[in-house]
């Protein structure tokens, strides 16, 4: 009896293997086909200044429009791109479109100061020795500011191949644009990188900015990476800022910049271009001055 009941588990266990099994293998033939068929779209989260509101930039975000499954998350398909070397097309798509789509909001534009954009990269992308190469036809091609576009990075890559990775950091940044380390405090790495790598921005992780409430304890880390970011003459972002308080004390402690619910979730391009001709600042914002 014992035995029947062990079959039986087996038997589901391996079903729900099998299910997911081949949920990953449709998908990374999907995946493969949505290359070719242009089924990805990017939407653009608002990076916003602190003190006043003023939308400084966007961080570009991707989005694949499943013909089947609709609209799926990067957290979902990007890990599976990664494995599979997906995320190298993907990727290069991604910055085409981005800055296109800046250099598209920029011009014309007299008088404001040009809107910067970020684009996530993945360690992956940046094993390629021809990046660098890439990226500058794509600057040459949609006539983008480099000094407009801003790459992020994530302190995991910089343990992978500290030569070569150095070498093509420093290629990225003689083409112009800077370089933001994402996520900031949550990998496993030395503090070290940061004087070794050209690194120009933090991002703070929004594990850091949650903690932001009420006891002052809870805010400590988010506030020391802010301090060591000014030590080292480096921006900050702070990520993923969603309550006014949160807003008030980083804006104290003298993070320049930052993004969340609490200003905007990422939006579509026309979202952007509407936000745009509101006169670019986010008006909610403009909270107690602390
Ligand atoms: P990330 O680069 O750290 O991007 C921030 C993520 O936090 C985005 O999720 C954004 O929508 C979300 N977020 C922003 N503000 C808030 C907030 O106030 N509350 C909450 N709960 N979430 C917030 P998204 O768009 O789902 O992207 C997830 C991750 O996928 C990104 O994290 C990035 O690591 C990766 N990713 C996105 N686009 C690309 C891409 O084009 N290439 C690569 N390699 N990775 C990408
Ligand atoms: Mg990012
Ligand atoms: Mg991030
Ligand atoms: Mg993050």
């Amino acid at each position: 009896r014992a035995k029947k009941n062990g079959t039986g588990q087996y038997e589901i266990f391996q079903c729900e293997m099998q299910a997911a099994l081949t949920s990953t293998l449709e998908l990374e033939a999907d995946l493969r086909r949505a290359v070719g068929r242009n089924e990805f779209v990017l939407h653009y989260q608002p990076i916003v200044e602190l003190a006043g509101g003023r939308v400084t930039g966007v961080e570009a975000l991707v989005r694949w429009r499943h013909p089947e499954h609709g609209v799926i998350a990067p957290s979902t398909f990007v890990p599976l791109a990664e494995e599979t070397g997906l995320i190298v097309p993907i990727g290069r798509w991604v910055l085409r479109e981005a800055c296109r789509q800046a250099s598209a909001w920029n011009a014309g534009r007299g008088g404001q100061p040009p809107l910067t954009v970020s684009v996530n990269l993945s360690a992956r992308q940046v094993q390629q020795p021809d990046l660098p190469g890439v990226v500058a036809q794509i600057l040459l091609e949609t006539q983008l500011d480099p000094s407009c576009l801003v790459l992020e990075i994530t302190e995991s890559l910089l343990l992978l191949d500290t030569v070569a990775t150095t070498r093509r950091l420093r290629q990225l940044k003689t083409l112009g644009l800077r370089l933001a380390i994402d996520d900031f405090g949550t990998g496993y790495s030395s503090l070290a990188y940061l004087r070794k790598f050209p690194i120009d921005i933090i991002k703070i992780d929004k594990s850091f900015v949650d903690e932001i409430a009420g006891e002052p304890d809870d805010s400590a880390l988010a506030l020391a990476i802010v301090q060591l970011g000014r030590k080292l003459r480096l921006s900050t972002v702070a990520e993923g800022i969603e309550a006014a308080d949160q807003l008030v004390q980083l804006r104290r402690s003298g993070c320049q910049l930052g993004q969340g619910y609490l200003f905007s979730k990422p939006l579509q391009a026309h979202e952007v271009d509407a936000l745009l001709a509101k006169g670019r600042t986010i008006p909610d914002l403009l909270l107690p001055v602390p």
